[in-house]
């Protein structure tokens, strides 16, 4: 009782002449949000997820790699797809398999939201989950199932 009211020191980030970790100033939380789920902090992970948690695009590993080399030029595209493979593992991203596409990749959202690939221009828009995953449950529950996960990707053409 007589600590809980104590707010913690400010972690005092170690600041270099390094431009990722100037970034990373705006943003401290994300170095927590690597070493909460169980993730060394690394420069070349503290940059992706700088990126991808800066940007609402879904981009794929090429487009992740141009952006971060912004921030980290010695980092590699190899890298990043392994980076990528972690950072799904442990659910802080999630990787959007599409048809004849790179796989794509956003931050787990935090609302469930789903997506609709526009085929003509490609373009990935985010729909609100809500129905989706409504009629899901009852079509899984009828099965005697409980749904755990479930991502829905519609492909479709402007009419
Ligand atoms: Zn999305």
């Amino acid at each position: 009782m007589t600590c809980s009211n104590l707010r913690k020191h400010p972690r005092s980030l170690n600041v270099g002449p390094n431009k990722m970790v100037n970034a990373l100033n705006d943003e401290p939380d994300l170095r927590q949000v690597l070493r909460d789920a169980g993730l060394r902090v690394t420069p070349q992970r503290a940059s992706i997820i700088t990126i991808l948690s800066e940007t609402d695009d879904h981009p794929n590993v090429e487009e992740l790699y141009e952006k971060v080399r912004a921030l980290d030029d010695t980092i590699s595209v190899a890298t990043v797809y392994r980076t990528m493979s972690v950072l799904e593992n442990v659910g802080l991203v999630r990787k959007l398999v599409l048809d004849d596409a790179p796989a794509r990749y956003e931050m787990m959202p935090p609302t469930n939201h789903d997506h609709l690939v526009d085929l003509e221009s490609g373009e990935l828009v985010e729909i609100p989950g809500t129905d989706i995953a409504d009629v899901m449950n009852r079509v899984a529950s009828e099965l005697g199932y409980e749904i755990v996960s479930h991502h829905t990707v519609i492909r479709a053409r402007k009419r």
